[in-house]
């Protein structure tokens, strides 16, 4: 099959993919959007379970901040976001441990670092040299580094955390939510500003090689299994950063014509980060119950100790679901768990010893849902972040080539919120912007 009546190619229906779509539908361009799943969304998956009251989110769950981007498409479709409650429990063997506060003391050293003006450092080297902070507040930067930012504290910019954790969005009072409904919610908008004449989404389309020059592009892959071409004036890339950082003949590698030699760079200066986050149900909701309901209102459940740190709650619906995370070299030394169930037994070994052996969790579970990101050959790793001396690295990632091809994808977003949503959706709509100047 062929296809030579296409202005714009779109690789990828995650959210920067939809929402470069949802730019285009009504340029007067002709879309063609090539996703490999048999679903939209990528690293956006929610599931819905007739008797649970929340989402299962394998992938995107919170909205970070204020989120503007994310926000008005939310709105669109007629949904909000709902806040969550962000109360936190320190927990070990059933006892609350105290902890000062950390964050405020790191903050502190980011904002009044000379060392990082002058150079950048591994986030490790960073800290090492922040003599004046305790080594409870080094241990608790490194641990919210590798679960918040899903980074090797060792190759990790510590500028880059820096610029991160003392921006708005980590303020005290920058909201933390959940898309009401779930991240389909979002999805069903972005699916719905589709309709056009002019655009049509292909699922089940793996593109497996890209040869380009100025103003033309082919792609070749399958189409559920069979062999398929299309061709266009200009391609939107969104592939994650994992799959652009694979070798072109590894599984999900995409073969570039000619290669991608002037993103090689960028490609170093960012590594796709590992995240084990893992669903567990419940028979009821069992930590509401315990210590005379001490722990009704709470969020969030960190171990420090543990394999898997952080536990959370659905609040403000109550939910007997608990969602287990993990980021970093740990997750990379989970996820080499051949059986799932394994994983299970870690979490539920954190989650024993963080509420001690008056309750045995392993009892009241009824079911786990968990999804391997590193594994998956069309994302390979969860969400991006700057290595050292990578900081010009997105930028460079994003910048279109011979106005062909444009880039798009979370990895490129340059105006804070990479790593998430947002900047996946700011990206899509910047690159669509740039595809259609070039006409
Ligand atoms: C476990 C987890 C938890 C997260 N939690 C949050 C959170 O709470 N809040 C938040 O804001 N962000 C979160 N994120 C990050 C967020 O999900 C991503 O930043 C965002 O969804 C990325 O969107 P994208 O369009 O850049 O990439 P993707 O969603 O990965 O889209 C790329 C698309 O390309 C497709 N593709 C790949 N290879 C090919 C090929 N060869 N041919 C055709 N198509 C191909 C993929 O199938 C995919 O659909 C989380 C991510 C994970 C994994």
């Amino acid at each position: 099959m062929t296809n030579a009546d296409t202005d714009i190619l779109i690789i990828g229906a995650g959210g920067a993919g939809l929402a470069a779509a949802a730019e285009l539908a009504h340029s007067g361009r002709r879309v063609l959007v090539l996703e490999a799943r048999d679903r939209i969304g990528g690293r956006m998956w929610t599931q819905h379970l007739p008797d649970l009251a929340a989402p299962i989110e394998y992938g995107a769950e919170f909205v970070h901040g204020r989120a503007p981007t994310t926000m008005a498409i939310l709105r669109r479709g007629g949904r909000t976001a709902i806040e969550s409650t962000d109360t936190h429990f320190w927990l070990h063997d059933g006892e609350r441990a105290t902890r000062n506060d950390f964050f405020h003391e790191v903050q502190r050293a980011m904002r009044g670092s000379g060392a990082l003006e002058k150079q950048d450092l591994s986030f490790d080297a960073f800290l090492e040299r922040s003599t004046a902070l305790s080594p409870e507040a080094r241990r608790y930067a490194k641990m919210m580094a590798e679960g918040f930012d899903a980074c090797d504290t060792s190759r990790a910019s510590a500028r880059a955390i820096a610029a991160e954790w003392t921006a708005d969005m980590m303020n005290d009072d920058a909201p933390q939510s959940r898309p009401q409904g779930g991240y389909d919610a979002l999805l069903a908008t972005l699916a719905g500003s589709l309709q056009s004449e002019r655009l049509r989404l292909q699922l089940q389309t793996i593109v497996r090689s890209v040869r380009w020059s100025q103003g033309c592009v082919a792609v070749e892959g399958t189409f559920i299994g069979k062999p398929f071409q299309a061709r266009a004036a200009r391609a939107i890339i969104t592939l994650p950063l994992g799959v652009l950082q694979q070798p072109p003949d590894a599984p999900g590698g995409v073969h570039f014509t000619p290669a991608l030699d002037e993103k090689r760079s960028a490609l170093q200066g960012l590594a796709s980060g590992p995240v084990i986050k893992l669903m567990l149900r419940f028979s009821s909701a069992f930590w509401e119950e315990l210590d005379g309901g001490r722990y009704r209102n709470a969020e969030f459940f960190h171990a420090p100790s543990a394999d898997f740190r952080t536990f959370w709650t659905q609040l403000p619906v109550r939910a007997p679901l608990l969602v287990a995370w993990v980021g970093g070299p740990s997750a990379a030394r989970l996820s080499s768990c051949d059986v799932p169930a394994d994983i299970v037994a870690h979490a539920l070994s954190a989650l024993q010893s963080m509420f001690g052996k008056r309750y045995p969790v392993a009892d009241a579970l009824e079911g786990s849902y968990y999804h391997d990101w590193q594994q998956d050959p069309l994302a390979r790793g969860a969400y991006s972040y700057v290595t050292v001396g990578g900081g010009a690295a997105r930028l460079l990632l994003a910048k279109p080539l011979a106005g062909t091809l444009f880039f798009a994808g979370e990895a490129t977003d340059t105006q804070g919120e990479a790593a998430t949503v947002t900047g996946a959706l700011q990206s899509g709509l910047r690159a669509a912007r740039e595809a259609l100047e070039s006409f």
